[in-house]
């Protein structure tokens, strides 16, 4: 799984780019800027510029977890190429930055015509064998951070919460994403999601109670499988 280094020459592109902030956010007094791959580096293991964004690692983690969609990213993306590098400080300014061409299916369409005309058609679609490309595996998994993060609030109260936080405990443990991650490991990662659960404070409470914290992937199967 070696993956090669972004090219330096491309990091400060990227960075010159953002304006040395967070393309997102605008953050600029960021302890460590994540440069971003928007279709993920597994489908064709290449760092290129157009693909490439700089973030804040809290937007990061928000993208991961796709609170801020991948739509959203690229017309960022599109409009930072165009030269705007002042990061719109609410989601709806970045709306305005482009028109695309139709309103039809989200723009996906015509952003692929915007990045097209760059270099190469960018596909939207997940690797193969990754979770991401089955939905039955990726919506209970989605649950199960969803159940966390429920739990977890529970124990710390809202304002206390981060959610980002459980995308990188799973990055960490697995290497990958969590919808990234190989569906050869999905068994593992229902165990890790399962451990996390039982391991709040509700969680503990409940499964002393013997109170069901969690439905296993089959009854998740039975109940909303497709
Ligand atoms: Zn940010």
């Amino acid at each position: 799984m070696g993956r090669k280094a972004i090219p330096e020459k491309i990091k400060k592109k990227i960075y010159q780019e953002a304006g040395m902030a967070c393309s997102m956010c605008g953050e600029s007094d960021v302890t460590t800027f994540e440069i971003h791959h928007i279709q993920p580096y597994s489908d064709n293991n290449e760092h290129e510029e157009e693909n490439l964004i700089l973030l804040c690692s809290n937007c990061h983690a928000k993208v991961t977890a796709g609170e801020i969609t991948e739509n959203e990213v690229l017309r960022l993306k599109i409009s930072l190429m165009k030269g705007n590098n002042s990061a719109p400080q609410q989601k709806s300014q970045s709306n305005n930055v482009l028109n695309f061409n139709s309103g039809v299916n989200n723009g996906v369409v015509a952003n692929k015509v915007e990045i097209k005309t760059q270099k190469k058609f960018i596909k939207i679609s997940a690797p193969e064998g990754t979770i991401a490309s089955s939905a039955n595996h990726r919506n209970y998994i989605k649950r199960l951070i969803d159940r966390y993060h429920e739990f977890k609030t529970a124990d710390v109260g809202k304002v206390k919460m981060k959610y980002t936080i459980i995308y990188g405990a799973i990055k960490k443990e697995f290497g990958a994403k969590w919808d990234m991650i190989p569906i050869s490991r999905f068994e593992r990662l229902v165990v890790f999601m399962h451990r996390r659960i039982d391991n709040t404070i509700l969680g503990k409470t409940n499964k002393a109670r013997n109170i069901k914290r969690y439905s296993t992937f089959e009854e998740y199967l039975q109940k909303y499988g497709s």
